[in-house]
């Protein structure tokens, strides 16, 4: 079996990929309020491209593939699309990341067509909160859409919650206590600074997921567990008699990039070793841009993935810079490249 390894030693196992860069909520920390221009449809890669590219990616080492977005379940042919992915040899999780509103109606279908699990973002317990963070979004719509998860067995499922100060910080225990309840696993996501109107907004509203987690440890017994979808960054606890789990993803205040490993693709087509370094290789470009030899195209296409993923691998820094005081030049539209 091939393993990607990048310069520093890491294996890359992991690729998340963005489908689309439209959604149907404009969260406030991923989104500027203002009219936003959406990448023409001609310019996301296909489908078929997607699948091309996968398909070499595994043969390179990767294992594990996230569908994000944008918002994934908006884009027509997703079903389709994941048992095109289910029938690559190798390829041993797939899973999607969304905020809930079509579960209703794909979770059995995804399930059926090999999807292993899902994350659900939810940041508010509560309607009105929930509304003003997704601007005009509905909570009732993201709870059915986690039932209809269990109901499809989309197993684990994990909910991100970005913690906002002011915003929703004052919910943690309410979300702590939801994993007395159900077995859901929480993960506090720190805010990151995405986007031109985001970084404005940013040094008020970002809290430490780390202090969040100090305060809690106070209250709760919290135990370390492991559980076994952990192959990222978030390190995962529990409540003595929980059900669920609760874990903290600290982008900012403490970096995980000694183990990070994963590369993204965009949703036009370019690769980014890192989220916070705006190094991108543009896959897509090198593979539409082929000259048509039908003897060799196929053999040829299939080299050039390769060689553009193995590009990207070897430019994955060995860590980022960012921090609360320092966002460099940083600029990331998180729908685009796929949170
Ligand atoms: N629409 C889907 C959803 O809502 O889950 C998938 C795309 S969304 C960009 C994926 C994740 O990106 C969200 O769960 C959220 O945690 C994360 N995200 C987006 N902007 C972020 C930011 N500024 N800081 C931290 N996380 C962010």
């Amino acid at each position: 079996m091939n393993k990607l390894i990048d310069n520093f030693g890491r294996e890359i196992s992991y690729l998340r990929v963005s489908i689309t860069d439209r959604c149907n909520y404009r969260c406030i920390y991923c989104q500027p309020e203002r009219q936003f221009e959406f990448i023409p449809h001609r310019e996301i890669l296909r489908y078929e491209e997607i699948v091309e590219i996968i398909q070499e990616a595994v043969k390179l080492g990767i294992t594990k593939v996230r569908i994000t977005g944008g918002e994934p379940l908006v884009r027509k042919g997703i079903v389709n699309f994941i048992e095109q992915l289910r029938k690559i040899d190798r390829l041993e999780d797939i899973s999607l990341t969304t905020n809930g509103f079509f579960l209703p109606e794909y979770a059995e279908k995804l399930k059926d067509a090999g999807l292993n699990r899902v994350n659900i973002s939810l940041d508010s317990l509560q309607e009105e909160k929930y509304k003003k963070i997704t601007r005009g979004g509905s909570l009732e719509k993201a709870l059915e859409g986690i039932d209809s998860a269990f109901k499809a067995r989309l197993l684990p499922i994990k909910i991100n919650t970005v913690v906002m100060k002011g915003i929703n910080d004052d919910e943690v225990e309410d979300f702590v206590k939801l994993t007395l309840r159900r077995p859901l696993n929480i993960r506090f996501i720190e805010f990151m600074p995405s986007g031109e109107e985001v970084i404005n907004e940013f040094e008020n509203k970002f809290i430490s997921v780390q202090e969040i987690k100090e305060k809690l440890i106070k209250k709760y017994l919290l135990n370390p567990i492991k559980i076994s979808t952990a192959n990222g960054p978030a390190k995962y606890f529990q409540i003595k008699g929980g059900q669920g789990t609760i874990g903290f993803i600290t982008a900012l205040s403490q970096h995980f990039c000694k183990t990070c490993n994963r590369i993204r693709l965009t949703s036009e087509g370019k690769l980014r070793p890192c989220l916070f370094s705006n190094k991108e290789i543009d896959i897509k470009k090198a593979i539409r841009g082929l000259v048509r030899d039908k003897k060799n195209e196929g053999f040829l296409r299939k080299k050039i993935i390769r060689d553009k993923i193995i590009e990207a691998v070897m430019l994955k820094p060995k860590g980022h810079k960012l921090n609360i005081k320092n966002q460099e030049n940083i600029s990331f539209q998180m729908s685009r490249i796929g949170g």
